[in-house]
């Protein structure tokens, strides 16, 4: 067995009914291709243009993989996430709604969209503040966008438990049906606070450069 292969297999165990994410990103062809081979179908990349290059070949022999986009998306490249990603994470501010509901309209792909929140509230990084989740959902739902998700990374170099907790309480105050968080370091922490999907990248492909 190869060790993607094996890594696959420790996880899946662990993951339980929680969806297994194999983060891909900066991993060429060949690791991507011994995840399938392994039975792996559902993974995730950080930018459009890389995923462009890497997964509609693959989905020539594969198609039911299922590519979720979970880094930062920029309006102009809306229409070719839309295009190719079956579910877009990171939606995480007003203009990014506008663009992606223009973006389904106009391919008629309608990808699943959760919105990303900054659970920790920090100045640095993106997503929607905890406290404006719930108007946030309202204005989307406004301009025709369906959200069916919510998804957190939590603050470095803390316990992420309070924080994956609240996302937890958000999702369920919501009644959204997917959450997801939970990376290499921290997934069995994020699973026992409720993850429905977790993104694991380092514990499945190795080190990235
Ligand atoms: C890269 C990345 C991951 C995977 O991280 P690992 O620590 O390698 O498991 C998960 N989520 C997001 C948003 C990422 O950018």
């Amino acid at each position: 067995m190869s060790s993607i292969a094996a890594n696959l297999a420790a996880l899946r165990a662990r993951a339980g009914n929680a969806t297994l994410i194999a983060v891909s990103k900066t991993h060429g062809i060949t690791a991507v291709r011994e995840a399938l081979a392994a039975g792996q179908r559902v993974f995730g990349e950080n930018r459009v243009q890389e995923a462009q290059g890497k997964f509609p070949d693959l989905r020539r022999t594969y198609p039911d993989i299922e590519l979720h986009l979970i880094g930062t998306l920029q309006s102009n490249k809306a229409q070719a996430a839309v295009a190719l990603f079956d579910v877009i994470q990171t939606l995480d501010r007003p203009a990014l709604a506008e663009a992606l509901a223009q973006a389904i309209q106009k391919t008629g792909r309608r990808p699943r969209i959760y919105i990303e929140v900054n659970i920790g509230n920090e100045p640095q990084k993106a997503g929607i503040a905890p406290d404006q989740t719930e108007s946030f959902l309202a204005s989307c739902r406004q301009i025709g966008l369906q959200i069916s998700g919510l998804m957190c990374i939590p603050p470095q170099g803390q316990d992420p438990t309070p924080y994956f907790l609240r996302t937890h309480e958000l999702q369920e105050r919501l009644a959204l049906p997917h959450l997801s968080m939970g990376m290499s370091q921290d997934f069995k922490i994020a699973l026992a606070c409720g993850a429905t999907e977790i993104r694991i990248g380092t514990a499945i492909f190795g080190a990235r450069e």
